[in-house]
């Protein structure tokens, strides 16, 4: 099963690579994706944290209107407009346990994928749902949330990172 990769490993900053066809291999790498999103838990996931260099995105928020837990996958997300208005959330990632970062957004976005059976998605999101998504589509193209914040830090971030996981290394 594929692990989760945290910085500074160099495939979370290579570009994924735009899928065909939308077929049983690219379903149960979904699959494995949205478990291992589960299980960290987060909220997002893009297939490059797990070192597949493909457009694959998953993500899981609670809906506005229903209240309910909502989570679905992405194939080839392409986001193809972003609302005037921004908006300042905090944000985390997966790739970078336990750092947290205010970051400025656009508020709205129209998002482009194929869903799991090929049919092209066209949709306005908003929320948590357009903050995560702004976010995970940027991992497709090899960007971090950290490339918002200034150099110093950014670097704070990514010390503290190998800080805890070299210790996570000796506890075991
Ligand atoms: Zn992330």
């Amino acid at each position: 099963m594929e692990k989760l990769l945290y910085i500074p490993d160099p495939l979370l900053r290579q570009k994924a690579d735009k899928i065909k066809k939308v077929g049983s291999e690219e379903i149960a790498i979904s699959n494995k994706m949205m478990q291992i999103m589960l299980n960290a838990p987060g909220v997002g996931l893009a297939a490059n944290q797990i070192g597949i260099l493909k457009q694959i995105v998953t993500i899981l928020f609670i809906d506005q209107e229903t209240k309910k837990e909502n989570k679905y996958s992405l194939f080839n997300p392409k986001i193809v407009s972003y609302s005037k208005d921004k908006i300042v959330m905090e944000e985390g990632c997966l790739s970078l346990p336990k750092q947290y970062a205010e970051i400025e957004r656009p508020k709205n976005i129209v998002v482009e994928y194929l869903d799991q059976n090929n049919k092209l998605i066209n949709k306005e999101v908003s929320g948590v749902e357009s903050r995560i998504l702004q976010h995970e589509i940027d991992h497709l193209s090899g960007k971090l949330f950290i490339d918002y914040l200034s150099p110093l830090k950014r670097n704070i971030m990514i010390k503290k990172v190998q800080k805890i996981l070299k210790n996570k290394k000796n506890e075991k």
